[in-house]
């Protein structure tokens, strides 16, 4: 049998003493969820293979697959910003690096997959609720277009696992242009281990900012490239309704993708406090905290890279702090062409003006104000940009429609004003505006289902969010509100 993954495995090649060897344990009854066949051929591998029961059985860890150099890589991290200079992978391991079809390199690791050298005290094990969850968002992601790991399969383990009460076990095979975190380069900064540090930061820049290599200033250029992609990323994220719900350290990714889908979710009514996961009891990492928090990520990896940026350590300082003072405009500069772009009022460079930023962030207070759901006000203000008639079930969204009206008027006319036809305006603002997300009651649904055996709803889910922009009839249900906000909207709409 010919291997399944052509792997090149350069981080436990190239980084001895950044991780610890750590093999997946066997399961009971490996079985298969789905194995995403699009990502599979995307990364020049055969979808078949993936699916056959001996690939089933590598995905739950009975076997290693040829050639894999399977790894539990170390990192810190703040927590909710508490500061633990060991966490590492716990519950996941690397089984190496595949080059894709595009020429990227991309890691192979699985989630849920036993105990490693960092378990602490817990089992290395994932249930199939959080995994399919992780599933479907950053698939959903991707399809958005925006930088995130993928899935590559998920399989069942035939095991429970003990959260609050058993439940089904499961594993991801999780596909990431690395697993980089701040946090790695924390580990090592907290150890004063500065080689180690260097080691990383050459490593980070020759496989996520190659351009950078052999610059004057290669370690601040880093910091500058790291800053610039969180920036872009957060701003994506915001532009969507997504909520990462745990940033901390360890769950942000140097090279700038979603990392660490938890207790994620995407937002239904504008609520900048909006927070989901019940363990975020302060609301650090609310949807509105997001680009402040990156930054105070930022801060901390800042700190990692100090040692390399030369000898004078005060201007080692000043130049950290020169680089990070910039993320608030950078981040700014991304958000606000977004959100203009939503309202279709981008320039023909995707620049955004002051006045229509204003009148972009007037419509977010408008829709704060009035409860009006995140995803559908966009969409179906695309609507009304085609035809003035058909703004109906937009203003149906807002419970204060004398606000909606009065924005809607200076709107329009900033629209007259591009000279832009309305047709064209529309197919602009649905190219950016998502109609399908995965509202957090679907992706419930569908982890209660699976959860008893029955993963159709799991399928019909992820086919929806393959195609988030493009109108599914068949599928209208799926861009529905939540069945609590539709009583909510009924109950005043009367
Ligand atoms: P997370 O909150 O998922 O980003 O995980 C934070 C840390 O806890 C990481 O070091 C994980 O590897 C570890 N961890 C989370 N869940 C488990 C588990 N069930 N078993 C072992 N380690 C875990
Ligand atoms: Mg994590």
């Amino acid at each position: 049998m010919s291997a399944p993954f052509p792997f090149d495995n350069s981080y436990a090649r190239d980084l001895p003493g950044f991780y610890a060897p750590a093999t997946p344990t066997p399961v009971t009854a490996p079985g298969l969820v789905k194995v995403n066949a699009p990502l599979a051929e995307e990364l020049g591998l055969d979808p078949e293979a993936l699916a056959t029961p001996h690939a089933v059985e590598m995905f739950a860890g009975q076997h290693v697959p040829e050639g894999a150099d399977p790894i539990a890589l170390a990192y810190a991290g703040h927590q909710f910003g508490q500061f633990t200079p060991q966490l590492g992978d716990g519950r996941a391991i690397l089984l190496g690096e595949v080059v894709d079809r595009a020429g990227r390199r991309r890691d192979i690791q699985l989630k849920g997959s036993g105990p490693t050298p960092f378990s602490r005290r817990g089992d290395g094990r994932a249930a199939l609720g959080p995994v399919l969850r992780e599933y479907i968002v950053s698939e959903a992601m991707a399809a958005l277009g925006i930088p995130t790991t993928r899935a590559l399969a998920a399989v069942t383990t035939g095991e429970p696992v003990l959260r609050d009460r058993p439940l089904p076990g499961a594993v991801l095979a999780r596909v990431a242009a690395s697993h980089i975190r701040i946090g790695t380069f924390q580990f090592f900064a907290a150890r004063k281990a500065t080689d180690a540090v260097r080691q990383l930061a050459d490593y980070t820049i020759a496989r996520h900012y190659p351009e950078l290599a052999g610059t004057p200033e290669p370690y601040l250029a880093l910091l500058n490239g790291v800053i610039g992609r969180q920036a872009a990323l957060v701003a994506r994220w915001l532009l969507v309704g997504f909520i990462h719900g745990v940033m901390n350290t360890d769950n942000m990714s140097v090279s700038g993708e979603t990392i660490d889908y938890g207790p994620c979710a995407f937002m239904d009514a504008y609520d900048p406090e909006t927070v989901f996961s019940s363990i975020d009891q302060m609301g650090r990492y609310a949807y509105g905290n997001q680009p402040d928090i990156a930054h105070w990520n930022l801060a901390r990896l800042a700190e990692c890279l100090i040692p390399l940026l030369g000898e004078d350590k005060e201007a080692a300082v000043a130049a950290a702090n020169g680089a990070l003072k910039e993320f608030p405009a950078r981040f700014r500069a991304a958000y606000h062409s977004g959100l203009v772009a939503k309202i279709g009022l981008a320039g023909p460079d995707g620049e955004a003006s002051e006045e229509d930023t204003t009148l972009a962030l007037e419509l977010l207070s408008v829709m704060a104000e009035s409860k009006a759901d995140f995803t559908l006000t966009f969409r179906r203000l695309g609507a009304l940009a085609a035809d003035p008639e058909a703004g109906g079930p937009v203003r149906d969204l807002f419970l204060d429609r004398d606000a909606f009206d009065a924005w809607t008027t200076r709107w329009r006319e900033r629209l007259a004003a591009t000279g832009r036809d309305g047709a064209a305006t529309r197919a602009a603002m649905d190219r950016v505006n998502p109609l399908f997300i995965p509202r957090n009651h679907l992706v419930e649904q569908v982890i209660a289902s699976a959860t008893e055996g029955d993963f159709a709803p799991f399928e019909t889910l992820n086919t929806v969010l393959a195609h988030p922009f493009e109108e599914q009839p068949a599928f209208a249900a799926y861009a529905g509100l939540p069945p609590s906000m539709e009583g909510y909207q009924t109950f005043c709409g009367t």
